[in-house]
This record gives structure tokens, C-alpha cells and sequence, in this order.
């Protein structure tokens, strides 16, 4: 060992304020099992902090996250300033009596959120000064203010300010941004005095390995009680976020903690332990119960799926939780597909268990010496997604050299120059014709006329299912047309978005220079939170993340859908006879109109046997024609909208299609299905088609 190293574990151990102690680690990893102590007791890592934004984890009481094993929580600088105040926690005595929580408290210092979450910001050397989502105030979050608010709340922990720029950003704003926390983090400590409370520095820099290692190479030289990265898990491929993890941690000190912020599934958390990192944070756990995942020993479990409608057996045999001791699959299940809030805080409170599980079995494992092999299990089990009711993976096609990718995508140029995202199972490009903004423009936007939709006079929400939200295309020019709509709209907007695999928007955001519609920080929030408010328009966002036909109960119902998954070679079952049933039955009864880019007679077909009066769409430039599907009442005023409704020179054209059954339709059922198509009313009426 080297006589300097000696030294610096003694500094830095008589001047942190955790007195944190490594007590083992690991063989063949970098893992470690150490503990510390803050004002309010002991705590052991590897830790998983829940997230309680608002000085409450969604759902759960004190008394449920005492149960499940947090010993540390994360509270919200930002929205605790803005909403109750500090003011609240002085008069109270601090969060710790305020939510009646007695064990320790991190905050973070509201950096992030002014970056992600404020669009009327500017950002100076003093600090940031942004609008009070609450009461649109004007204000100001400095180093000072930050560290101020973090003492009145009562942390026991504290987050110097940083200045969070996109890990897309080139090297000259990262730098930038760089250099300004590290002159905010001295503020921060300068402002923090002679209180007890511990202080962590946050290293940037994106992903350029050099700034990484100059930033971690200053803040360790300032006296912070430990250190975190920031500045990841928001958008970059998992291979660069442990790459970039693995390098960091190198850097920091051994003898302090160090913190993963906003990281993330449990194999996630394997793998940043895997690396060095002992504290984590992620509102995963309860994000994802609301869908209705579970993390269980045998993998990852999606209780929205039909397979469990009859299962009778515990969540999770081997978990000791509250909710696997008294409710079954099949229970949990009928909560999660009816929306019940029950189903949502169940499985929060399994999943918050599990997680403080896998964070004291790593801790054993080191302790033990045991750690390589557990790590090595333990990717397998935590790879596993509905083991025993497992869904085809087909081989991936080969990605081009060079070319940017994430899990199953990569951005291409297309045909017509248009930079997008490309699907490579089957070689599927979005929107891969023309540029991507226009035709999200031409057939989702004017043909819905959503623009003239939003001036009526109306305080009911104009509810909007995006449907495959893809790279956000056509969300964005959902949202684009609310909020630059002159005059002003007078009807809210509420954009639904529906997407199964969030890798494609993901991997755009690391690539956003090349995407025009990506500048706004409205799709790495829903990426992030699962909603998004603007600013500048009555527009609400919320992205619901898992299988479509079991989601669309969770959503409310649409008045327009936009709708836009991949094509049925790729995903096969978004377009049958039984996914459109669902969509008709959530919509039947209300003036809905639903378009599409296919024009297949199969997709008409199934839209005209799930109940839907089905038009001729637009032409996009791409294709030359579209489809429109209404319900009754939506039907009832086509003519007034202009719209094209198939007559009887489609049905005979149908007749001798060899294209024209759903392919969920078995052979048997043709001749039956034909009759009914044959005798809607829609073409009972005589009514010849108009021009295409
Ligand atoms: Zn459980």
C-alpha cells in the first residue's frame, strides 16, 4: 500500500461525518458490504433507498416501509421547497416527525429536477431560477438555497447542487456543466458550515470518460462525507451505464460511500454492486407495481397477464412480504386489470421487499466470500421475465457496424435521409418514408383535427391514446400542436401513450441532436416519472408502460387514437380480432375515432367484426391510403366531419380478397364472419364508396 493511501483513509475517516467502515469485500468483484451511521441510526449497504419525492412513497405508510426493510428513504429538495415549504419542516421539527419516520433521510438538492422538470428556467453562475409548478412563482434555487432547504427539512443526508445536462450533450456542455458543479459543489459545502448533517458530492461529466475522471478527480479533493454519480440512467444503453459505473467507482475513494443515483432494476443493482457501489435510489419498484410487475425468486412477473387469471398460489413462495402471505396471483391479477389502488400498493410493498432482500443477500454474500457465484445465479434468475409462461425470442438480426443500438434498436438514416428508429427482428423502420414529423402531423393531427377539438368550450379533457409510442413521434406532435396553437386552447389535453418496449425512445433521447422532435424535455420525463405536464398549455402526458390490450384499462376513455404500433409482421397481436374487441369495448358507448397508417384489408376486417364503422384515412405521402375506424356515436356525425365510409364497392372488392380474415380468425369461423361483415349496416345501406 502506499504511505499516501494510509493517510487519506485516516483523513477522510476523522472528517466524515458517516464514520463509515468497509466490513468486507468481495472476491472477484469489487463488491462491498459496509455500514455507517447517521443522525438517526446504523445503516448497512448495499442500500436501496425508496423513493418518497413528495415526503411519502406512493401508496405505502411508515410502518409498511419499516416492514419491507428500508432503512434509508430519498425525499425531494425541489418539491419539498416549492410544496409544503421549509417553513413547515422548521415549525414541525423537521420530515423525520412531520411524515413520522424515525429512521435516516437523504435528500437530493433539487438539481435534477430543475433540469428535467422546469421549463421556464435559466440557469446562471448564482444558481437556477425557475416557475413554481404549485403557484407559478418566480424561483430561485442556489447552492445555498439548496443546502439551506435540505437542513430544514432535517435530512441526514444532503446532495451538493449539480448542474444535470442530457447524457446525450456534446463534450463542450458537459464540460461546461461539469465545471459548474464543482464550483457549486464548494458553495454547497462552504454553505452546509459546521452542521452534522453529511454532505455528498456528485461527479459529471456524461459519458466521456474524461471528464469522468477529472470531475471525480476534484471533488474527491474537497472534504464531502461521499461521493455519487449522477448524470446516468437517463437514456444510455445498460452496457455504458455499468461501463461507465465501473470507471467511476475506481475513482472514489474506498473508504467513503458511493451512490448510484436513479439506478434501477434489480439486475441493475447486481450489477452496480458487482462494480463498488453500495447506495442506490429508483422509483422502479413502485412505478412498475402500478403496471402490474412483480420481482419475484423466480424472475420478473407481469400480473397483467391472462396467464394468471387462475393462478391460486402465492406471488412468491419464498418471499415473507405481507401481500405473498395473504393474496394470490389470480387476486392480484383482478386488482391489477380492474385498477384498483389495492393492487398497486400490494405489489409496491412485495417489490420494495424484495428489492431490501437482494441488498442484504449481496451484503451475506460478501460478508461470506461467497459474492462471484451468488452474482453469477443471480443474473440468470433476475434475467427471467414470466418464466413459466415464456415468450418467443427470435435470434436478433445483425446490427450494421457503427451503428447506435439498444436491446433489439437502432437509428438509421432512412431511405429519404430522415434519421429513425429501426426495429431489428424485423428490419421495421418508424416512419421510415417520409420525414417522421410530418406524417405523425398528417395522419394522426389534422385528419383527428385536433387543433379545432381543443378550442371547444370544454373543461373535460380531450383524451388522446397514442398508441406504440415508438420514438414519440406522433406524441410530440400531439403536444406540439396544443401548446403552439394560436389563440390558445380552451380544452385540456390528456395524451395517453402505450408502449410494451420503451428501448426505441431510450435509444433516440442518447441520439436527440438527430431527432428535431425530441428537443423538449417532456419525453425523458414520461420516460423517467410515467407522466408530464406542460408548462405552456393545459397538456398532460402519462405513458403506460406494458402490454397494450391490459394497460387500455388503466387509461381513460379515448376520444381519439392515434393508432400506430409496429406492423402485424413484427407484433402480430396488436392487430387481431381480439385486441380491436378491446379497444371497441373501452370506447363503444363515446364519440371515439380511431386512425391508423395500414390500409390492409385483414386490419378492416377486424375492425369492422369488433364493432367500429370503418372509413378510407388520408393519403400521408408514404401511403396512399389510410384507415378510420368510429364508433357509433362517431359515426353518427361522419358525414358532417367529411368522412369516407366504406360502402359496397369495398365489400366486393373484399369478397375476393384471399388477404381478407384476422389472423386470430380460425379457417372455421370464415364463412360466419363473412356473413356478418356483409350485413353491417354500414354497407346494408347501398351506399356506394367514395373516390379514394
Ligand atoms: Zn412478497
Amino acid at each position: 500500500m502506499r504511505p499516501g493511501a494510509v493517510f487519506a483513509l485516516e483523513a477522510s475517516s476523522l472528517m466524515s461525518r458517516l464514520r463509515f467502515q468497509v466490513a468486507a469485500t468481495a472476491h472477484g468483484s469489487s463488491a462491498r458490504a459496509a455500514h455507517f451511521t447517521t443522525l438517526h441510526g446504523e445503516v448497512l449497504t448495499p442500500l436501496f433507498m425508496p423513493v418518497g419525492t413528495q415526503a411519502a412513497v406512493k401508496g405505502l405508510t411508515t410502518e409498511d416501509l419499516e416492514a419491507a426493510g428500508a432503512q434509508m428513504l430519498l425525499a425531494n429538495a425541489y418539491h419539498l421547497l416549492l410544496r409544503p415549504g421549509p417553513e413547515v419542516f422548521e415549525r414541525v421539527g423537521g420530515i423525520h416527525r412531520f411524515m413520522g419516520w424515525r429512521r435516516s433521510v437523504l435528500t437530493d438538492s433539487g438539481g435534477y429536477q430543475v433540469f428535467s422538470l422546469s421549463n421556464e428556467r435559466t440557469v446562471t453562475e448564482e444558481g437556477a431560477v425557475f416557475r413554481s409548478y404549485v403557484d407559478g412563482a418566480r424561483v430561485v434555487l442556489s447552492p445555498e438555497r439548496s443546502i439551506a432547504t435540505q437542513l430544514a427539512i432535517g435530512s441526514d443526508v444532503m446532495m451538493a447542487m449539480d448542474e444535470c445536462v442530457a447524457s446525450t450533450s456534446d463534450r463542450e456542455t458537459a464540460a461546461a456543466a461539469m465545471h459548474r458543479t464543482h464550483r457549486w459543489a464548494a458553495r454547497s459545502l462552504a454553505a452546509r458550515d459546521d452542521a452534522p448533517t453529511a454532505i455528498f458530492g456528485i461527479v459529471q461529466g456524461a459519458c466521456f470518460d474524461d471528464l469522468r475522471r477529472e470531475s471525480a478527480d476534484h471533488l474527491t479533493r474537497l472534504p464531502f462525507d461521499g461521493y455519487a454519480i449522477g448524470g446516468l440512467a437517463v437514456g444510455e444503453a445498460k452496457g455504458e451505464r455499468e461501463r461507465c459505473t465501473a470507471l467511476t467507482a475506481a475513482l472514489l475513494p474506498a473508504e467513503l460511500p458511493r451512490y448510484l443515483m436513479g439506478v434501477g432494476t434489480p439486475l441493475d443493482l447486481l450489477e452496480a454492486v458487482d462494480r463498488g457501489m453500495d447506495m442506490f435510489d429508483c422509483t422502479m419498484p413502485s412505478i412498475l407495481a402500478k403496471q402490474g410487475v412483480a420481482f419475484t425468486s423466480a424472475g420478473r412477473l407481469n400480473l397483467y397477464r391472462g396467464v394468471y387469471k387462475l393462478a391460486d398460489e402465492a406471488l412468491d413462495g419464498r418471499c415473507p412480504c405481507p401481500t405473498c402471505g395473504h393474496y394470490s396471483r389470480a387476486y392480484l391479477h383482478h386488482l391489477t386489470k380492474t385498477g384498483e389502488p389495492l393492487g398497486w400498493q400490494l405489489l409496491t410493498k412485495h417489490n420494495l421487499r424484495f428489492y431490501h432482500d437482494l441488498m442484504s443477500l449481496m451484503r451475506r454474500h460478501v460478508v461470506a466470500g461467497t459474492f462471484a457465484d451468488f452474482r453469477d445465479a443471480q443474473r440468470l434468475v433476475l434475467g427471467r421475465a414470466d418464466d413459466e409462461n415464456p415468450t418467443v425470442v427470435q435470434p436478433r438480426r445483425q446490427r450494421r457496424r457503427d451503428e447506435p443500438a439498444l436491446d433489439g434498436f437502432a437509428v438509421r438514416r432512412s431511405p429519404r435521409g430522415h434519421t429513425t428508429v429501426v426495429h431489428l427482428d424485423s428490419g421495421e423502420m418508424m416512419h421510415g418514408g417520409l420525414d417522421p414529423s410530418l406524417e405523425a402531423n398528417a395522419l394522426y393531427v389534422e385528419q383527428s383535427r385536433l387543433a379545432e377539438r381543443l378550442r371547444e368550450a370544454t373543461e373535460t379533457p380531450l383524451v388522446v391514446w397514442d398508441v406504440g409510442l415508438g420514438s414519440a413521434n406522433n406524441a410530440m406532435a400531439a403536444i406540439r400542436a396544443c401548446e403552439n396553437a394560436d389563440p390558445a386552447p380552451l380544452r385540456p389535453l390528456h395524451l395517453v401513450s402505450f408502449e410494451h418496449d420503451v428501448a426505441s425512445l431510450r435509444l433516440a433521447l442518447r441520439h436527440a441532436p438527430q431527432f428535431p422532435h425530441l428537443h423538449s424535455p417532456a419525453p425523458g420525463h414520461v420516460l423517467r416519472f410515467g407522466t408530464w405536464r406542460s408548462k405552456r398549455a393545459a397538456a398532460e402526458w402519462t405513458l403506460l408502460e406494458g402490454d397494450f390490450r391490459a394497460s387500455m384499462a388503466d387509461a381513460p376513455t379515448p376520444d381519439c387514437i392515434f393508432y400506430d404500433p409496429f406492423s402485424a409482421v413484427t407484433d402480430r397481436s396488436m392487430w387481431t380480432l381480439a385486441c380491436f374487441e378491446r379497444v371497441f369495448a373501452a370506447c363503444a358507448d363515446h364519440d371515439t375515432e380511431l386512425f391508423t397508417y395500414s390500409a390492409s384489408t385483414a386490419v378492416r376486417t377486424a375492425l369492422l367484426a369488433a364493432g367500429f364503422v370503418v372509413a378510407r384515412g388520408d393519403p400521408t405521402g408514404s401511403k396512399p391510403e389510410t384507415t378510420l375506424a368510429m364508433t357509433p356515436s362517431a359515426a353518427s356525425r361522419a358525414a358532417a366531419r367529411g368522412r369516407r365510409v366504406l360502402g359496397t364497392e369495398w365489400l366486393a372488392r373484399w369478397h375476393r380478397s384471399h388477404a381478407r380474415f384476422p389472423s386470430d380468425v380460425p379457417a372455421a369461423a370464415h364463412a360466419t364472419l363473412a356473413d356478418r361483415i356483409a350485413a353491417l349496416p354500414q354497407f346494408r345501406s347501398g351506399a356506394s364508396d367514395p373516390t379514394p
